[in-house]
């Protein structure tokens, strides 16, 4: 099995892998404060195990895939009252991620996942890409391992309907990819449940930022008490199956169909 972590290749090996049309993970993340139990990498390291993984797979199944180091800095202003938590502007992160993408295509990437790992990002990852989409020599395809897997994650939550913030699940997947820094001392003290309808929701369909302070004292979301490394394994197996089954997909890369006829109006289209 070839390395896929773009940082241990060597320029010639990842020319290489241009010139064989991989598709290239740029994993998206997030330094940012994970309650009393957790390390501020959480995001970005779970990141980064999930899209190696998928990777794996990948190639494993017939594609050239590498990932790309993670963008550890994300937007996190929501989770800056807690401390330990660093965050970009929507500006800076939108530039960060353009450049690089712009960096990988102009080496001949063409194929391009953007995995994010971190809430606060979603809706600027997907601004970015309607914005260079359309002028981008490459596809660009982006997601979140925890909407891309869905129910085949969440089901190993016992005690919480998803992954959360710092609840069970990063909880669990913690415990397999950094056990030295999962403070398991006070685990079955921070619990804290959250009313979704409280956070970034006015009236029955509108939207309004909040802090993360608004709904947790201790910056806890979701139930770490019942954590396990098992659920955790089972957990970054099912992200990184998602992020493959994605990839392997060839209509995930396929061209964009054109099925307009010759013209309306015996105009025809440009
Ligand atoms: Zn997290």
């Amino acid at each position: 099995m070839p390395d896929v972590d773009w940082t241990r290749l060597k320029a010639h090996e990842l020319r290489a892998l241009a010139a064989s049309n991989a598709v290239v993970i740029l994993p998206i993340a997030s330094i940012e404060q994970h309650g009393p139990h957790l390390p501020v990498m959480t995001d970005t390291r779970l990141g980064h195990e999930i899209a190696l993984r998928a990777a794996r797979k990948s190639v494993a199944g017939g594609r050239p895939t590498v990932v790309a180091p993670v963008v550890w800095s994300g937007l996190s202003e929501h989770h800056m009252p807690y401390g330990g938590t660093l965050t970009l502007s929507h500006a800076t992160f939108r530039a960060v991620i353009a450049d690089l993408i712009d960096a990988l295509t102009r080496h001949g990437f063409r194929d391009i996942l953007i995995s994010n790992s971190h809430g606060g990002n979603q809706i600027a990852m997907q601004q970015i890409c309607d914005e260079l989409a359309p002028k981008s020599p490459a596809t660009l395809v982006a997601t979140t391992y925890v909407s891309e897997a869905g129910e085949s994650l969440s089901r190993h939550c016992e005690d919480q309907p998803g992954v959360m913030h710092a609840g069970e699940a990063e909880t669990s997947m913690m415990m397999v990819c950094e056990p030295d820094l999962v403070d398991t001392s006070e685990l079955d003290t921070l619990t804290q449940a959250m009313d979704g309808a409280r956070f970034l929701k006015a009236g029955t369909a509108s939207y309004r930022w909040r802090p993360f302070q608004h709904v947790t004292a201790n910056g806890v979301v979701g139930n770490p008490t019942r954590a396990s490394a098992r659920k955790g394994e089972a957990m970054l197996e099912a992200g990184a199956e998602a992020l493959a089954k994605l990839i392997l997909d060839p209509e995930t890369w396929a061209p964009v169909d054109d099925i307009r006829g010759p013209g309306t109006k015996g105009i025809p289209f440009q």
